[in-house]
């Protein structure tokens, strides 16, 4: 983590909540590997990358690379930086890549360059841990966490970012996801790190138990 400290990296988050995307991933990596929603410059990549490679884990970094609406040329976060001058796109693959290789993180990191919903689509593989940070408008975020939800194993964490209490403060679409995973009685939620939520998936023996609550609350 220390190592982090030496590079500028490009990027909206806190450094309290990269250092809890560390610790979640070294914890997760226990059980199994993570998938990060949202690679952007590899922010959250190397901070969930280090937890992954301190635990010999593995994290699937996915994005398309080409940007989310709010960060098009014209729109409150495009970086100028970001465009490819050849195809007049946005391209954060490049700095990602760099990121990867500048903290030695090609054995830990493997980088899925493809729409969240396309690379989900035949994906099989168990996840101990999933980050959702990818596009924020209600239908992005949602499309996530309805592809993702299902491969998180009992005892893994969905961590979202980007929680905001009320719009004035930030998009709700996050916030959104993160109440509609809640409601669903398949986790327990654990302490927020500033807009960074966390929550557990509930063991089957748990949500055994809260079924049967709910069962005998309605015959009584
Ligand atoms: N997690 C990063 C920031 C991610 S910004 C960090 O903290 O450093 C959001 C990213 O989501 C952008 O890079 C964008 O290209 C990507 N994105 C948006 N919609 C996507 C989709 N449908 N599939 C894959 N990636 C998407
Ligand atoms: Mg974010």
């Amino acid at each position: 983590m220390e190592q982090l400290s030496e590079i500028s990296l490009k990027g909206f988050m806190a450094p309290e909540e990269g250092r809890r995307l560390y610790e979640l991933a070294c914890d997760a990596s226990r059980r199994g590997p993570c998938l990060e929603i949202g690679s952007y410059c590899g922010k959250s990549a190397a901070c969930l990358g280090m937890g992954c490679k301190k635990a010999g884990g593995i994290l699937y970094s996915l994005d398309h690379h080409e940007g989310s609406e709010e960060q098009q040329p014209g729109q409150e976060y495009f970086d100028p930086e970001l465009l490819d001058e050849k195809t007049g796109r946005i391209n954060t693959f490049p700095i990602f890549h760099h990121v990867l290789h500048k903290l030695s993180l090609t054995d830990t990191v493997i980088p899925v360059v493809a729409k969240s919903t396309v690379a989900a689509r035949l994906w099989r593989t168990p996840l101990a841990l999933i980050f959702i940070d990818g596009g924020h408008t209600f239908e992005a975020a949602f499309a996530d966490y309805n592809a993702w939800l299902s491969h998180l194993i009992p005892g893994g964490f969905l961590a979202v970012h980007d929680i905001f209490a009320s719009s004035a403060l930030g998009g709700q679409a996050p916030r959104c996801i993160y109440n509609l995973a809640l409601d669903s009685g398949l986790f327990n939620e654990l302490p927020m790190t500033k807009t960074l939520g966390v929550l557990q998936r509930a063991s089957t023996d748990e949500i055994t138990a809260r079924a049967r609550q709910r069962w005998e609350e309605i015959n009584h």
